[in-house]
């Protein structure tokens, strides 16, 4: 199959650029389906699976149509967990840099106040999870009338974990001249009952589960004891001394029971799950993501939908009791043409579990018999000596866009009216500037935060020293908080 390139739909030269410094070449299939009808403002029922590429599916054509002059909110994604929010929150960042959009993630958990600041100022997409959404509509901190596009992400996840009714009601309170765009990896019944918008009738996209959902991950199974599980999980890591490995447990007492156990052994693990704090949820996910350390133990509700690159082990410690469960565990290896490793754990007991992840699959997963004790020890060394050394740091995406992006902070705002044109029209009016290297500009009531990109913030902060806005001298200062 010959694959189109980003160049081929139209898209404005803006979003091209952000695609080449994230380095998309070539759509995957899913956008390479989704990006032309959401460009035509089809409404749109996808089923894909995890690792796809559906995220940049929907904010590449949202970015191109955000209007940038617009106040309120244009685009408002659901999303079941805070992690998944705060992700795909980034992601618009990304891919909308250099048309400056700004996207704001609100979710439980997360200061309402602070989301109502920044919600008052301007935002053209907002993700959020459902509770929290609907608590900003109910207080009015959420305008809906110019949300011109939904999208339902992981509508499969928000069905486990009972959102579905809170998405409908948050339906029905938006404008019924909208686009509707929902993603699942699998699509129950109860989804495709799910009535959008009683106006349009959407298209259904199918990207067959071909065989890249499983052929480039390797499956397969050790039978055991609940008792022999944990030495069986070190003999496993020993062997395959992995560079980077998540283990999945059943519950949050579990992973604190395999973290607390491979801590002592000095695996350095980190731990994810629904009972941490969200500050240390979303720094976990961001150093595992850079590869700062190695082992991460997580339960589902954490570890859904999260997208790190290249994790060469997948291991579930408990065998999950869903088949589906299963096929997103193991997509967190394999992404991105890699080869993945994917191994399971199940007591004697659990083999009907088995049996249906099978049957969900549609191929069988190879049972492997124990280690031998002297090849285990003989691994060992290598092992030994990769745990003691200090895991390669891997420079994300996000690092790469991120470098050269100075931010400047300028002591005036909205009370003394001033606005994002002003400052875009002065900046890049300086020598040496031109609007391209003007990223995300903040406008809060007293202060103004204002990228300068490509490096060139030295310079502007020094020529703003001498050079007036609105005939005001500002005083100007390097934000110390780049994010
Ligand atoms: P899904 O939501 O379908 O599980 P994601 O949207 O999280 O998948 O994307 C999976 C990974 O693929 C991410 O790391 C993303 O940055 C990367 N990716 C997406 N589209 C492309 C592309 N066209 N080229 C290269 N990488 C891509
Ligand atoms: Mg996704």
């Amino acid at each position: 199959m010959i694959h189109k390139k980003f160049g081929s739909f139209s898209l404005s030269d803006e979003i091209q650029k952000a695609l080449g410094v994230l380095d998309y070449e070539i759509p995957t299939e899913v956008q390479e389906r989704v990006i032309p009808m959401a460009l035509e403002k089809k409404d749109l029922i996808v089923k894909a699976k995890t690792g796809s590429g559906k995220t940049a599916a929907y904010a590449i054509p949202i970015c191109e149509a955000v209007d940038w002059l617009e106040n309120k909110p244009q685009a408002l994604i659901l999303t079941p967990t805070r992690e998944l929010a705060v992700q795909v929150k980034e992601d618009f960042t990304h891919i909308g840099r250099f048309k400056r959009i700004k996207a704001a993630a609100i979710y439980g958990g997360h200061p309402f106040a602070i989301e109502k600041t920044e919600l008052k100022q301007k935002t053209h997409v907002a993700v959020g999870t459902p509770g929290r959404v609907m608590d900003h509509i109910r207080k009015g901190t959420l305008p809906l009338s110019k949300i011109s596009c939904l999208v339902i992400d992981e509508a499969d996840r928000m069905l486990d974990m009972g959102f579905i009714d809170q998405v409908e009601e948050i339906i029905k309170e938006l404008p019924e001249d909208r686009v509707t765009m929902l993603f699942s990896a699998t699509m129950p019944q109860a989804i495709k009952d799910l009535s959008l918008n009683d106006r349009r009738v959407p298209v259904q996209i199918d990207i067959q589960e071909d065989s890249s959902v499983t052929a480039d991950i390797d499956h397969s199974l050790f039978i055991t004891s609940e008792e022999d599980k944990f030495e069986l999980l070190t003999d496993i890591t020993i062997m395959e001394n992995p560079d980077s490995c998540i283990i999945f447990c059943s519950t949050k007492d579990r992973v604190d029971l395999v973290w607390e156990r491979l801590k002592q052994m000095n695996y350095h693990p980190q731990k994810l799950h629904g009972g941490m704090e969200q500050t240390d949820r979303i720094s976990a996910i961001r150093r595992f993501k850079r590869g700062q350390f190695r082992y991460l133990i997580a339960t589902d509700v954490a570890a859904r939908g999260i997208d790190v690159d290249d994790i060469s082990l997948v291991i579930n410690y408990d065998i999950p009791l869903e088949a589906e469960t299963y096929v997103h565990r193991t997509g967190r290896t394999g992404r991105a043409g890699r080869k993945g490793n994917a191994i399971s754990l199940a007591t004697p007991s659990q083999d009907r579990f088995v049996r249906q992840i099978e049957a969900f699959i549609g191929f069988p997963i190879k049972e492997r018999a124990g280690y031998e004790k002297s090849c285990v020890a003989q691994a060992r060394l290598n092992f030994d000596k990769k745990i003691k050394a200090a895991p390669e740091i891997k420079q994300l995406k996000s690092d790469q866009l991120n470098k050269g992006i100075m931010k400047l902070r300028f002591n005036a705002g909205k009370k003394k009216k001033f606005r994002a044109t002003n400052f875009v029209g002065v900046l890049s009016n300086l020598e040496g500037m031109s609007a391209e290297d003007i990223g995300i500009i903040t406008i809060q009531d007293t202060l103004t935060y204002v990228e300068i990109l490509n490096g060139k913030g030295s310079k502007v902060l020094e020529m703003m020293s001498h050079t007036t806005i609105n005939g005001k001298q500002l005083k100007v200062t390097k934000a110390l908080d780049k994010y």
